[in-house]
């Protein structure tokens, strides 16, 4: 049965669940607003409270209307929205984002979703939508319609079928508070490609305010059952090799055989939840570069494999 996105915009509504395709991975979508609602997300995700949620608005007006943007935002958003960029900025309107979604700071994390299904619905909702991955907290992020109806189907009243998710790794998330810009989680809008627009971005823990950390960063998180060993060169005994590069392991376990970062993110929780059906006893991945879109694979493989990044 097809859903309109009438449909998903009245079940939102309602207060019910949506699972969102989005072009970074699958969400499970709530009215922003609804503290109720927002609480079953929580609940469906055993996600700890102190965790606060991105809001997703259709356009950068829905986006000012809940942030306060300066200079530096304005420049941020224009540049890369719609997109895979959540900007942190101070909160303007309390009600729209309700408290438990912003884990009760006077910030706000906003992102206007590149996937054009996901801007229609919140568009047609007409106000924010929460939307955190759709797996349950600590395990990897759903890139398929089949992997986010096996973590958290059940708990959605509506859910979406938007295709393979085309980035594959999470938003960037970066602060733009008291006139300094801080990455604070690196995602598939790049270091090198933010600095481009705001200059050199503030190094992470000097003299930066508490709105400049991110509270959910948790050491262990994106894990698959099988431990998962990084920089590994080969396999051990009974480890499937994800491979990075020509002629590296197994073609069919590659994130890309080419080398190409951006198919190594669009190919990263796929790759790593089916390697984990096989029930290995391990998973071990290739070095991956640490430039571009690396720094964003490497942040996810490390916690994947239990080191803070
Ligand atoms: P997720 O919804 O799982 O993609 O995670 C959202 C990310 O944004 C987490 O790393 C949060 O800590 C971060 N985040 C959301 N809101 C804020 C905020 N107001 N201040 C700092 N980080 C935030
Ligand atoms: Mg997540």
């Amino acid at each position: 049965m097809t859903v309109s996105d009438a449909d998903a915009a009245r079940a939102l509504a309602d207060g019910r669940l949506v699972i969102l395709p989005t072009e970074t991975v699958y969400g499970l979508a709530a009215d922003a607003g609804n503290a109720v609602a927002v609480a079953a997300i929580f609940e469906a995700k055993g996600r700890p409270r102190f965790n606060p949620l991105i809001a997703h608005v259709a356009d950068a007006v829905q986006a000012e209307a809940v942030a306060v943007f300066d200079a530096q935002a304005r420049a941020l958003a224009e540049a890369f929205w719609p997109g895979p960029l959540t900007i942190v900025a101070p909160l303007r309107d309390r009600d729209r984002v309700c408290d438990l979604a912003r884990a009760g700071l006077d910030s706000v994390a906003v992102r206007v979703p590149g996937h054009a299904r996901a801007r229609a619905i919140i568009a047609a909702f007409g106000r924010p939508v929460v939307a955190p991955s759709a797996n349950r907290s600590g395990r990897p992020s759903p890139t398929t319609f089949a992997d986010a109806v096996e973590e958290t189907g059940t708990f959605a009243g509506v859910l979406i079928d938007g295709g393979d998710c085309a980035v594959g790794v999470e938003s960037t998330v970066v602060s733009v508070l008291d006139g300094r810009v801080s990455l604070l989680r690196p995602g598939s809008v790049t270091r090198e490609e933010i600095e481009a627009v705001v200059g050199p971005l503030a190094r992470f823990g000097q003299g930066d305010g508490e709105g400049h950390r991110s509270p959910g960063r948790m050491a262990l998180h994106y894990a698959p059952d099988a431990p998962v060993r990084i920089e590994a060169e080969a396999a051990r005994p009974g480890e499937i090799l994800l491979g990075f590069g020509p002629g590296v392991g197994d073609p069919r376990w590659s994130l890309s055989a080419a080398g190409d970062l951006r198919e190594a993110a669009a190919n990263l929780f796929r790759r790593l939840r089916e390697a984990d059906r096989e029930r290995p006893t391990g998973i071990a991945v290739s070095p991956i570069p640490p430039h571009g879109l690396g720094e964003a694979i490497n942040d996810r493989l490390r916690r994947a494999a239990g080191f803070v990044g």
